[in-house]
């Protein structure tokens, strides 16, 4: 295994945040996903063009009998390619072993088992399917928005109870699609049945992935916003991290400025950067 770049000691993080313009990108893809059509380098070489410092490729992992390409990911085929860009971008970029879990309570063995066979420096766990519905099919908004919302928070509240993962993608992923149907999304509405999965998070000291995503839709939102961050904060959570979802090299690090201040916003003062699974907290500067 090649060394990877080390962030500076701690007295050096302020000359860090200073000498980046972002700190980290903890959500994106490659070929390595089914839904990606862009190489590692290429990837690598767009996050060092847009001033980030660090990168986690998290290629979905997906089980769940309707995907499209169900268990598609191919571990020891992306394990290589990942220490090729390790090795070829080391002194410009921190590339991290990441992998998103799809539905990671349903599908908890094959999870696990994979985690243990690999050096994962961290692992998302994602909610796309509510039972036989997927959250990016407007079928799934077939019926009043209280209704859908609250199935979504209800299965997010399973998935998170039963942890497994280290950070939680795209909080309320469902605004994506369900702001296309219903022209509005308040997450204050489903304040009760969002703490409960806040309360799963921190009892299992798993991170937030402030999530970008949502600014390529018409919903023009961060999953999650400053709200749920402040509720998170509230009830004891302190780590997050910042993803832009991007499966496209024009989308690395999109809106991350805008996440940062969410997150400041909302009273959190640390961003959570991970290696073999091991978290670590660095202060906003
Ligand atoms: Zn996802
Ligand atoms: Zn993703």
């Amino acid at each position: 295994m090649l060394p990877v770049r080390r962030l500076p000691a701690r007295a050096d993080h302020a000359i860090f945040f200073e000498s980046v313009m972002i700190p980290h990108d903890y959500h994106l893809h490659s070929n390595y996903s089914p839904d990606c059509q862009v190489n590692m380098v290429a990837m690598c070489q767009a996050a060092i063009d847009a001033g980030i410092a660090e990168i986690g490729f998290t290629e979905h992992y997906d089980l769940h009998p309707d995907e499209w390409e169900r268990d598609w990911f191919k571990a020891d085929a992306y394990f290589i390619e990942l220490e090729r860009v390790r090795a070829q971008f080391a002194d410009r970029l921190t590339v991290r072993a990441a992998v998103e879990l799809g539905e990671p309570h349903i599908f908890r063995t094959e999870c696990q088992e994979l985690l243990a066979k690999y050096p994962f420096d961290y692992a998302l766990g994602s909610l796309h399917w509510v039972g036989r519905r997927l959250v990016f099919d407007p079928q799934f908004f077939s019926r009043p928005a209280d209704e859908a919302c609250r199935d979504f928070f209800q299965e997010l509240e399973r998935m998170t109870r039963l942890g497994g993962f280290d950070v939680l993608s795209h909080f309320d992923v469902i605004v994506r699609v369900g702001y296309d149907v219903y022209g509005e999304y308040d997450p204050t509405r489903y304040e009760d049945a969002i703490r409960p999965v806040l309360r799963n998070l921190i009892d299992h000291g798993i991170a937030l992935d402030v999530n970008t995503a949502g600014f390529r839709r018409r919903a023009q939102m961060l999953t999650p916003g400053v709200e749920i961050l402040r509720w998170y904060r509230e009830m004891g959570g302190e780590r997050v991290t910042l993803g832009s979802d991007a499966h496209r090299t024009e989308h690395i690090g999109n809106h991350l400025d805008l996440a940062i201040s969410a997150i400041k916003a909302a009273g959190l003062t640390h961003l959570t950067f991970f290696e073999r699974r091991q978290p670590r907290l660095v202060p906003l500067a």
